[in-house]
């Protein structure tokens, strides 16, 4: 039930009662005496199919909404109550087993991750095999199939396939459920699957497989049915026996044959006879398509990718450059549909046949990052820009780099998915014949990208390169910006553009000038003004990392405390502090006095060190305070941070074991909270940095009143 509870997103919203999920959420967290095992015993009661029945039409209601489709039609979604997606979220969760055994091979939209992959792979592998064959593919489409199937038999067929599954379906669909559109509009679901129940893809492939085992018992050379999306190969007497078996079969479950929709294609690209089924349209050879994958010739693919990819992108990256908020926008940019579309591309058609789109993709994709942020596209930082962020680039990866190990990784898994095995006839750029994860693939381009970079450059990007490849060093570029746990991972536009710029090695000044506060001549990429010893900044830096190391460790109940006098024993008499944050109790008998440092990588003074962090924390911190700290009842601990965001190995198993502490106390699953402890972390670095470096810039007034004049 608690797993089945956390996975609701945080934003999910309101059924009728007008209550989230969230809230639930927030109370299972609370640990009270009654509050879980009450909703446990709610969600069986309701599993059971044992509730009051005069709950059921508005806990199996919903709140329907209308969204307007492109073509002028509607496309109704509804929100289910938070405890009836519950209740069916605990039988996805509980019987997942179950599910994919029982639809294995019959349909791959339940319970089968990949599905689209493998649906898609089968069926290139099968048009290309019996490519000059007599033989046809069947495309199939139902007239509104999840609305129009009949209610009383997916009931009936699904408590066969899932006795277990039984009494919920029953009290769920037994009687109507009500729905309210825009607040005040109420009518009753009537027929077919109910939207916005978690269960309703699963009871709609229990209505439809039926006829799925008849066709199979004519065994054709290929079917695969995505829900309700199905794509069947065999000769044009036996796909006429289809036919025949779907028309005649689903008409009494309310599955409706739409001809006019479905597709007749032969094998044979030279084959130029009708289709042998009235109304159903042909659709030629080479502009075969299946579940919003080309699998026609290259003219046909660089087309559809054309309509589907690029054309629908280039409005979300025109409104994202106007976005006031860079850090938002990234994120957004990273997150976006053309970015997910494009991935499912890459993993699903091979790359040569849609090479001028990528191209396109991935410049107008560039394009839009440094036209955000308001840099320049040079060569080098484009470069790094496409890489991973946690080897220091934006994540904003090219197809052109990752298409190969994203098919291969694709294809190779979609053989095991079908349980087939298909011959690799692709191009050698196109799919390697070892297999290897996306994953791994895409770590390996990274690699090689950032060390052709290193390899070209002088001293100091060489090391602002290298220093970047450091565990949680980038946490910045990733953390979702947002002020549920605090504001530390909102960065302001100019912020954000400043540490960009520094990641990438642009220059953040217009031109060399001295420095305002201590009249040095300043270089343009802010290396002084992280040094600069003029001003406060260095300590305001120190002081906000330690401000929050310390908030993390009273988050965890450590009883932290900032800047103790005198830990060095009563003996001590130097006024030394150099425990910024101290904790009493870490280990038996011993306290833990932390303290914090805050370094520039590509000082003149650490640019040749290999690890700067590492270096300092020995030489100015260790070295230095420890022998006086055997004495003591405290260990002592350096937690030094680069200004790139790297920190020494010592800090980092330090700030681990603290952040574990503040995660069990908030009940947050560890990695969740651990993920966003690093990124709070890593942006109070570069928020500090950036400030110094905002604080010497200035722009010569009388210049800018010449140009607007
Ligand atoms: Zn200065």
């Amino acid at each position: 039930m608690r797993q089945a509870l956390f996975s609701f997103a945080p934003t999910s919203a309101a059924g009728l009662f007008g209550y989230r999920p969230a809230i639930l959420q927030q109370c299972a967290r609370a640990e009270s005496f009654h509050f879980v095992p009450t909703l446990t015993r709610a969600v069986n009661v309701l599993a059971s199919g044992e509730a009051p029945l005069f709950l059921q039409p508005f806990l199996a209601g919903g709140v329907s909404i209308a969204l307007a489709k492109p073509n002028r039609g509607v496309r109704p979604l509804c929100c289910g109550d938070p405890l009836r997606r519950l209740v069916a979220k605990c039988f996805c969760a509980g019987g997942s087993g179950e599910i994919s055994t029982k639809f294995q091979g019959k349909n791959f939209g339940v319970g089968c991750p990949g599905g689209v992959e493998a649906v898609a792979h089968s069926l290139r592998d099968v048009l290309q095999k019996h490519r000059k064959s007599g033989l046809a593919l069947l495309k199939i489409d139902f007239k509104n199939a999840f609305n129009l199937l009949d209610r009383n038999w997916f009931v009936e067929a699904s408590s066969k396939m899932f006795a277990g599954l039984e009494r919920w379906t029953w009290w769920c669909y037994h009687q109507p459920p009500l729905l309210v559109y825009d607040h005040s509009r109420q009518f009753f679901s009537q027929s077919g699957v109910q939207q916005g129940d978690p269960l309703g893809p699963l009871y709609f492939c229990c209505g439809l497989q039926t006829l799925i085992d008849q066709i199979s018992e004519l065994c054709p050379v290929y079917q695969k049915w995505y829900m309700d999306d199905g794509g069947i190969v065999g000769s044009p007497e036996l796909l006429l026996k289809v036919w025949e078996i779907l028309k005649t079969g689903g008409e009494p479950l309310g599955l409706h044959l739409n001809p006019a929709k479905c597709e007749w294609s032969w094998l044979d690209p030279d084959c130029s006879l009708e289709c042998p089924i009235a109304n159903v349209p042909i659709t030629p050879t080479d502009k075969i398509q299946m579940l919003g994958v080309p699998l026609g010739s290259a003219e046909f693919t660089d087309e559809f990718v054309k309509n589907d990819l690029c054309s629908a992108t280039e409005g979300v990256m025109s409104k994202l450059v106007e976005f006031e908020d860079t850090q938002a926008a990234l994120y957004l940019l990273r997150l976006s549909f053309g970015i997910c579309r494009a991935t499912h591309f890459m993993r699903t058609t091979p790359l040569s046949l849609w090479s001028n789109q990528a191209n396109k993709f991935d410049t107008q994709v560039g394009h839009t990052v440094f036209h955000c942020l308001g840099l320049k596209p040079t060569p080098e930082a484009y470069e790094q820009a496409s890489v991973g962020t946690t080897i220091g680039g934006l994540g904003i990866r090219r197809i052109v780099d990752h298409a190969k190990g994203a098919f291969t990784a694709s294809w190779h898994e979609a053989q095991g998915v079908s349980k087939e095995s298909w011959t690799n006839v692709f191009l050698e750029r196109d799919c390697s014949n070892t297999y290897e994860s996306q994953q791994t693939a895409s770590t390996k381009t990274d690699v090689l990208i950032m060390s052709k970079l290193k390899e070209a450059a002088g001293p100091r990007d060489a090391q602002r390169l290298s220093r970047l490849d450091s565990p949680h060093a980038n946490a910045w570029l990733s953390a979702r910006p947002s002020s549920m746990d605090g504001k530390d991972t909102i960065l302001s536009p100019k912020i954000f553009r400043v540490a960009v710029a520094r990641l990438l090695g642009q220059p953040v000044f217009s031109s060399s000038a001295p420095c305002p506060l201590c009249e040095q001549n300043m270089d343009l990429f802010g290396d002084h003004s992280l040094c600069c010893k003029k001003s406060g900044d260095r300590i305001t830096r120190h002081n906000n990392v330690r401000n929050l190391v310390f908030k993390l460790a009273d988050t965890g109940l450590l009883a932290p405390e900032l800047e103790k006098l005198g830990i060095l024993g009563p003996t001590d008499k130097s006024r030394r502090r150099p425990g910024d944050v101290s904790i009493k109790h870490w280990s038996l008998h011993r306290g833990l006095a932390i303290d914090v440092a805050v370094i520039c990588p590509l000082a003149a003074s650490h640019l040749h060190s290999s690890e700067p962090c590492e270096s300092y924390a020995k030489t100015q911190k260790t070295d230095r305070y420890a022998p006086a700290f055997e004495k003591s009842d405290y260990d002592f601990a350096p937690v030094v941070f680069e200004t790139s965001g790297a920190v020494n190995k010592e800090g980092e198993s330090v700030l681990k074991q603290i952040i574990r502490f503040a995660s069990k106390r908030e009940g947050i699953t560890h990695t969740v909270f651990a993920a966003r402890a690093w990124a709070r972390l890593s942006c109070c670095v570069q928020y500090s940095a950036a400030q110094q470096i905002l604080n010497r810039d200035y722009v010569d007034l009388t210049e800018v009143a010449n140009t607007l004049i």
